[in-house]
């Protein structure tokens, strides 16, 4: 029997209360993170989606660019949440993004999503959605949509360019309490 895992759900804006009601509805226990002291103690989190210059410069206000940075254990970034991640933001993920490169026209659009090993597609959700442009060797792709990957796993990370947790869908956020479980096994 595995323990319930925490979860902080980084709530500085953006969609944190959608996340939270996903992965409260899958058994775990969740935690707003709004300053530095909040992520003590987690198994695991989340960077949702919103408006990644915001993020940046909130996380920066209140030491949460270095505390997110030194955090050891799984984290999840959707959208805005992916940007903050990447190369040219916290340098957590080996990809390189491009906010707001699906044009202006499709700003927000919906699509069915082939998973690499999943036979049932997953609807995607993008909103203003940032493009992966480039991924480094230990970027493991989980999801393409037209020739680009909008789900990718690298070690404990997993970003997507969509919102996992604006649909009834909860495999992505399945997948990464898996990677939350998996990583308490081995601690304990
Ligand atoms: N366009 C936003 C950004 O560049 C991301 C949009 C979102 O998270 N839905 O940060």
């Amino acid at each position: 029997m595995g323990t319930r895992p925490t979860i902080g759900v980084l709530a500085l804006q953006g969609n944190f209360r959608e996340h939270a009601a996903t992965l409260r509805l899958l058994d775990a226990d969740v935690v707003e993170v709004r300053k530095a002291e909040h992520v003590h103690g987690l198994d695991g989190l989340v960077i949702p989606g919103g408006e990644s210059t915001t993020f940046m410069r909130l996380m920066q206000t209140y030491g949460l660019d270095e505390v997110v940075s030194r955090f050891e254990r799984p984290v999840l970034g959707t959208c805005a949440g992916m940007i903050v991640l990447d190369r040219d933001h916290l340098d957590l993920v080996d990809v390189q993004t491009e906010r707001n490169a699906y044009g202006r026209q499709v700003h927000s659009f919906e699509a069915d999503l082939e998973l690499a090993d999943d036979p049932e597609p997953l609807r995607g959700v993008f909103i203003r959605a940032p493009r992966v442009e480039d991924t480094g060797p230990g970027v493991e792709v989980l999801a393409e949509h037209d020739g680009h990957p909008v789900l990718l796993r690298q070690g404990r990370f997993i970003v997507a360019s969509f919102h996992p947790e604006l649909t009834d869908d909860t495999r992505v956020h399945e997948r990464f309490l898996d990677l939350v479980r998996e990583e308490q096994l081995v601690r304990t």
